[in-house]
């Protein structure tokens, strides 16, 4: 897969994109990213791109001509129109079941907002899809982005060790996870569930599920009343 960022700050992401487990797997070509540098498409002669809103109000809005020079140039070395996302906290809120979506698309572009946000007009022509992080705003669109290139490069192939890594874990199947524990087995006189040390493989996943669905049920009824709903569909 291959993604590419526009934004205004482009260090901001790269800094992030190469540590960790991502950073890995775009060494190794599992997956690419390439983040451009908005500013360098303006053609204003001060390299500014932004203004002041129409209408009066707070803050600078990033006007179009960059962020649509941009997106063609990205277009050009593709050889594709890749999907267009707004990072904007009046998107849709992002869920498990868009980013596994988005992970099948071979060809990705994530546009960062700043200040008060992007020229609607550019938006309209150009963005396919506005996508939140949640109901809140930060004060720049590169961590949603990077949350969203995060959650989409670790279900294609080749960046986690094993599927099994993510299909177990909160959210794939509309569960929290099971509480984990490592080394020492007892800490602090908090002892590791005996069951987790039996070594029975059977009885271990039956108390994970149990336990998962015991946390879903607690912390997030919204969550639980879906994940019953659908068990009764399929029975
Ligand atoms: N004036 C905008 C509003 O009230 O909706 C907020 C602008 S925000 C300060 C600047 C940029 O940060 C946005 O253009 C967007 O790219 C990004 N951003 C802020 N909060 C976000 C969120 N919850 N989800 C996704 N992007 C967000």
């Amino acid at each position: 897969m291959q993604i590419d960022i526009m934004t205004l700050f482009p260090d901001m992401c790269n800094n992030y994109l190469g540590e960790s487990i991502i950073g890995r797997a775009i060494k190794k070509g599992a997956v690419s990213v390439e983040c451009h540098n908005i500013r360098d498409y303006t053609l204003n002669k001060q390299k500014q791109t932004d203004d002041a809103p129409f209408g009066g109000g707070m803050g600078m809005v990033m006007y179009c001509q960059p962020i649509y020079d941009c997106f063609q140039a990205i277009c050009e070395k593709r050889g594709t129109r890749p999907h267009l996302i707004y990072m904007s906290p009046c998107g849709k809120v992002l869920t498990q079941q868009r980013v596994v979506e988005l992970s099948k698309l071979d060809n990705l572009c994530i546009l960062c907002g700043h200040y008060e946000g992007v020229d609607e007009r550019v938006i309209e022509e150009i963005v396919d899809e506005e996508i939140s992080i949640g109901d809140y705003v930060v004060t720049g669109g590169e961590l949603p982005a990077l949350i969203l290139t995060d959650a989409v490069m670790r279900m294609c192939e080749g960046v986690l060790s094993d599927e099994e890594c993510y299909t177990d874990e909160s959210h794939f199947s509309g569960l929290l996870e099971y509480p984990q524990y490592t080394r020492p087995a007892v800490w602090r006189d908090r002892e590791v569930p005996e069951i987790l040390r039996s070594g029975h493989h059977a009885n271990i996943q039956k108390w994970k599920l149990e336990k998962a669905e015991e946390r879903t049920r607690e912390r997030r009824p919204d969550m639980w009343e879906k994940y019953v709903n659908n068990k009764e569909k399929q029975t």
